[in-house]
């Protein structure tokens, strides 16, 4: 039986305001680009360790379930990561999934989620999408964190959730600590310590776990060389820990990337030499936009680096041309008037992209 024309749901008016008002999570085509865009790592595996990936595949109980409870991996995050006693992990499907069980989790209604301006665009949508209100405290101009304008609000708004990115995206720096710890107690609900880059950085709030009972740090491997498993994970008290996992639907990480993660975790040691040679690629790529005419670049703990130049549009479309793909940030927020964000590739893409960006510029004044 055919309904009549004006019963037939349209998006428009079948779905939730928020979920129409969003603007979709953009990811460009990278076909034959020299990718440096996203944060990845460039390296590949050494050849030995693939191989033992592949035999491991083969053998994959694929027609099975994964390991609902994940727990030999959970296992080895805790003896690589170094938790301290009385925490647990919540592994997610990348650390945006993360993201997602947390504010599902509090998102009562009128809760609001406050995070720093400009950081991680993912905190904004899916409070947004959740149904909390959001509240985004702007950075200082060198985007250190205003602490008087992030307590105010924290008085203000009483937030449910607090996240903050540390080292931050897409600034690349590490908030002070003492600051940072001055909002976990100051706030009345959960602060979550982002540190998707901790990798690349000096500083980590995981020692801090057992000091404070609403602190929880999440990871991500994806920065890491695992970006293609989607593997995350939330540290923190096991009473938190418990109630969050009822969130996460049960087979979330699947039986391939429990295994592949489980034996790179075993070669932790390749990864974190991968991670050195990126942060080796860092200081050289600072020190070249640092030199640079025309171009503003910001210090970075993380594996890319934020810089300004006079027209961000042009310059991007001049990479692009000569097959390089960067992140615009013009638009994305006031404070990134006409700033780019470029990822440590290797050192031939570092190379590349440096002759790229000097000609682009050239041509863009
Ligand atoms: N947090 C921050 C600060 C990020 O920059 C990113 C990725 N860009 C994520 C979390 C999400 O990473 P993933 O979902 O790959 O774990």
């Amino acid at each position: 039986m055919s309904r009549s024309s004006n019963s037939v749901a349209t998006p428009d008016s079948l779905l939730r305001q928020e979920v129409l008002a969003i603007n979709a999570y953009h990811v460009p085509p990278s076909t034959g680009m020299v990718k440096l865009d996203a944060m990845e790592n460039p390296y590949a595996l050494p050849q030995a360790l693939r191989e033992e990936i592949a035999s491991l595949v083969a053998d994959a109980a694929i027609n099975r379930y994964p390991d609902a409870g994940a727990h030999d991996l959970k296992q080895q995050i805790r003896e690589v990561t170094g938790l301290p006693q009385g925490t647990d992990v919540l592994l997610g499907n990348g650390s945006d999934e993360l993201i997602q069980i947390l504010a599902m989790a509090v998102a009562r209604p009128g809760a609001v989620l406050l995070s720093v301006e400009p950081s991680f665009v993912m905190y904004k949508m899916i409070a947004t999408f959740t149904g909390m209100h959001y509240v985004g405290v702007p950075l200082t101009e060198d985007f250190s964190l205003d602490l008087a304008a992030t307590l105010a609000a924290i008085r203000e708004h009483r937030p449910a959730l607090v996240f903050l990115a540390y080292p931050n995206n897409p600034t690349g720096n590490l908030f002070d600590a003492a600051a940072v710890a001055q909002i976990i107690e100051a706030a009345p609900g959960l602060v979550v310590v982002d540190e998707a880059y901790y990798a690349f950085a000096s500083a980590s709030f995981i020692p801090q776990l057992g000091r404070y009972s609403n602190l929880l740090v999440m990871r991500t491997f994806s920065k890491l060389g695992m970006a293609g498993l989607r593997l995350g994970f939330l540290a923190g008290g096991t009473a938190w820990l418990e109630q969050l996992e009822k969130l996460r639907l049960p087979y979330n990480v699947g039986v391939l990337p429990q295994l592949v993660a489980q034996k790179l975790l075993q070669h932790h040691d390749v990864l974190l030499q991968q991670a050195a040679q990126i942060k080796e690629g860092r200081v050289w790529l600072y020190d070249r936009l640092a030199g640079a005419v025309d171009v503003r670049a910001y210090p970075s703990e993380a594996n890319f680096i934020l810089f300004r130049v006079t027209h961000a549009g042009r310059v991007f479309e001049g990479l692009k041309q000569r097959g390089i793909l960067i992140k615009n940030l013009h638009g994305a927020h006031p404070a990134l008037e006409h700033c780019l964000r470029v990822t440590v590739g290797t050192p031939e893409q570092n190379e590349q992209f440096i002759t790229a960006l000097q000609e682009s510029i050239h041509q863009s004044v």
